[in-house]
């Protein structure tokens, strides 16, 4: 921050003159870091799954004698595993959207299908907690671009809703159209994201609370996800929240018009 990365290089041009190059190399360092960041993070994301794993099988021979046990911490060792393929599909559903092509097959899709497809996904996870799943709002809007993603989009801030909200509560979520955007919002009455937290959350690996979104199987990396997928649109996500009583996420996508056609931008922010 605050420093400029240059290199130069001086090129002798007749008797008098020389030639200087001076490249800005802020913008490469700035990736390189960003790189190495992402790798250690990585690293450790995948060394605890993996710690506990093998701790969990020494306890399992040691435990050999003891039935009870042995079923406890193979329950644990399911827990984990299932923990780390979650990481491991995270990553590599990340590293996809990041490609130089994410929306290789796009095609016209119905905001109605992307929901609904979304809301089913999440279903099981809300019932365990009773916590039903409306949806509602307009109907017939069509985005380009690829359903998969958006489906995965939605369904990842369907899933940080319930998760970050108590048992028997409410989660809507509703499509309204605002001029030229499809607007897809997300609205829980859950814990809530303070306002020095709503800035780092759609970092990757960014928690507000590791411990419990270790219980929940987060991993950190679902809402940098649908960042990139808003993105890959040519929309964005934003979100409102207020610490104990709830959080509202915006997905917003340029809606597709027989004018518009594909890779349309949003408008700098108003
Ligand atoms: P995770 O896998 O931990 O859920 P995310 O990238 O999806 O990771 O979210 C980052 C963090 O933002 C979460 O760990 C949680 O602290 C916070 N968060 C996300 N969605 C909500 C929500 N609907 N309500 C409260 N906190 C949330």
């Amino acid at each position: 921050e605050g420093t400029l990365a240059v290199r130069a290089r001086v090129a002798p041009l007749g008797a008098d003159h020389v030639l200087v190059l001076i490249e800005d190399q802020t913008d490469a360092r700035r990736v390189d870091a960003i790189r190495r960041d992402f790798v250690a993070n990585v690293s450790h994301e995948l060394k605890t799954p993996v710690g506990a794993l093998r701790l969990l099988a020494e306890a399992v021979q040691d435990a050999s004698d003891d039935p009870e046990a042995v079923v406890r911490f193979a329950g644990r060792m399911q827990h984990e595993s299932l923990r780390l393929s979650h990481l491991v599909q995270e990553l590599i559903d990340l590293s996809r959207l990041e490609s130089d092509d994410p929306l290789k097959g796009a095609a016209a899709v119905g905001i109605d299908a992307v929901v609904d497809a979304a809301v089913d996904r999440t279903l099981e996870l809300a019932a365990a907690k009773r916590i039903e799943i409306s949806s509602g709002g307009e109907h017939g809007l069509k985005v380009w671009g690829s359903e998969v993603q958006l489906v995965m989009a939605v369904g990842n801030l369907i899933e940080n809703a319930v998760n970050y909200s108590p048992e028997r509560t409410r989660v809507e979520v509703t499509v309204r159209r605002a001029r030229d955007l499809a607007e897809i919002t997300v609205t829980d009455q859950g814990i809530g994201i303070s306002g020095a937290e709503l800035e780092r959350i759609f970092e990757r690996f960014y928690r507000v609370d590791p411990a419990r979104s270790r219980v929940t199987g987060g991993t950190g990396l679902g809402l940098s996800i649908v960042k990139h997928i808003a993105q890959n649109h040519g929309g964005d996500v934003r979100v409102r929240s207020t610490e104990g009583s709830g959080s509202t996420f915006t997905l917003r996508l340029p809606l597709l018009t027989s004018a518009s056609g594909a890779g349309r931008r949003l408008p700098e922010e108003e």
